[in-house]
Order: C-alpha cells, then structure tokens, then sequence
C-alpha cells in the first residue's frame, strides 16, 4: 500500500514544490515513492497556476538511490530480465523521460548524497541548485553494471569525466559539477531552499508559452543530437548488466564484496 507520505506536494505563488520525504532511508526510492512522484509532477504539469515546478528532498541526502529492498514488493520467485526490462522500462526511462520533457520549467534542489538512481531524478530537471556539500555519484559498475538506467552521464559530464566516474564510482563535488556545467548554481546549504525558490520566483514571472517553447527549443535541440535514441539504446547495455549478472549469481547485481548482496537488500 502506497504511504502518500513518501512525496510531499504544495504550491505557492505559481511554484509547486515537490519533496522526497523519506529522509530516514535517505529517500531513498521505492517503487510507490516513484508512482506518486510522477503523479506528483502530473498534478503539477496539470496545473495552469504552476509554471515552475521544484523538486527537493527532505533530511541531509538527496537521495541514495533506487530502494534494493524490495520495495516493489511484487518480485516473483525467479527473477528473470524479462521482468526486470519491463519494470524498470516503465519505473525508470519512461518516468525519467516524462520528467524531462514536462513543458514547464523543473529545478532539482539537491544536498548531501545523490546516489545511482538520485540521478534519474536530477539529470531531467531542466536547473540544478546544488549545495556546497552536495555529491553526485554512479557507482554501479561495483555491481557490474555500467552506469544507471538513464545514461546522462555523457550528456552532462562530457565523455572524459563521464568515463573517470562510471569506472572509478567516485563522487562528483557540487563544485566540480558546476565547472563542468552539470549544475546552475552552487550555494552554502543553508541558502538551498531560498536561493531555490528565488530562481523558481524569477522564472514564474515569465510568460509560460516563452517559458515552454524555450525548453523545448534545447530539449528538441539535444533530441536531434541524438540523445533521445542514445538513452534509449543505453539502457538496453544497462540491461545487459543485469542479465550477465542474473546469469551469474541469480541476482540482478554482481557482488564485489562478500556479503554486498546482503547488504544492499538489509539497506
Ligand atoms: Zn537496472
């Protein structure tokens, strides 16, 4: 059963704020936390008096990524890449796409940790307002995976950095991600919420058909790039990941440690 507590929503002065609000797991992310977020940025979407939308998270993280305890709740005995394709083709492309393309402005807001699955949230977002102590981090490849299901990795880093962190697994600072223009901003945390909601203010007083048009002009810009036929195909490698390791040890991840597979259930 859904807990509506998992995503917190109101709206004030045009802006409607979104926030994770499991800050005891880190928020990190169940299936219904995703459901309810999408719903979330559906009602916003929805919504003629919104015209800028926030996304944030509640407690010291961001978020540490997709809940590996199981969540959904509904996995079957036998874990097959036919079901995992299915789900997270639905959970994780398809919601993260949604999320990208909604025709108003998005900003993530982000402190603390933003791990693996934390950047299937961010990366969509059209601005990013980053704490000073804000880190982003993929490190899946422990696991055996080459990256996360939404591969913005290239796109945001560049395909040097995108390398050094997909093969390393090491944070990336809120500083660095500025220099490298992953991040619009970067603010002393105690300033993230306001410094948020000043920008978010700025832009609502913008024409929302100029405001749409404007998204869409860089968005359709990076499509004809490529990058919508590149995530599409990279989250097909990403599922390569998992079947190797289902073949493996009957487990969607590879171990690197002993005892990481339980770890990362018990998380
Ligand atoms: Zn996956």
């Amino acid at each position: 059963m859904a807990d509506e507590d998992q995503i917190l929503y109101e709206v004030a002065d045009k802006v409607a704020v979104i926030t994770l609000n499991r800050p005891h797991r880190a928020n990190a992310q169940t299936m219904e936390l995703l459901d309810d977020l999408n719903a979330a940025f559906d009602r916003a979407a929805a919504d003629s008096g919104v015209r800028v939308i926030v996304l944030r998270a509640n407690g010291k993280h961001f978020s540490a990524g997709h809940d590996l305890s199981g969540g959904g709740g509904q996995r079957p005995d036998k874990i097959t890449l036919e079901h995992i394709y299915a789900l997270e083709t639905r959970k994780y492309l398809e919601y993260s796409l949604r999320w990208r393309n909604i025709p108003k402005p998005t900003i993530a807001s982000v402190q603390g940790k933003a791990i693996a699955g934390a950047l299937l949230l961010i990366w969509p977002m059209d601005l990013i307002v980053a704490a000073e102590n804000a880190e982003f981090s993929d490190p899946v490849v422990f696991m055996g995976i080459g990256g996360v299901e939404y591969h913005g990795h290239t796109w945001e880093l560049g395909p040097r950095k995108a390398k050094e962190i997909l093969f390393t697994g090491r944070a990336v600072s809120a500083r660095e991600a500025e220099h490298i223009g992953m991040v619009n901003q970067v603010v002393p945390l105690e300033s993230l919420a306001g410094e948020t909601m000043r920008l978010a203010a700025q832009i609502a007083q913008n024409d929302p058909f100029g405001l749409r048009q404007a998204k869409r002009a860089v968005n359709q810009t990076l499509d004809v790039q490529g990058f919508y036929a590149a995530i599409q195909s990279v989250f097909d490698i990403h599922q390569t990941g998992h079947g190797n390791a289902l073949s493996v040890t009957g487990y969607p991840v590879l171990t690197r440690l002993e005892g990481m597979k339980e770890k990362l259930k018990s998380q």
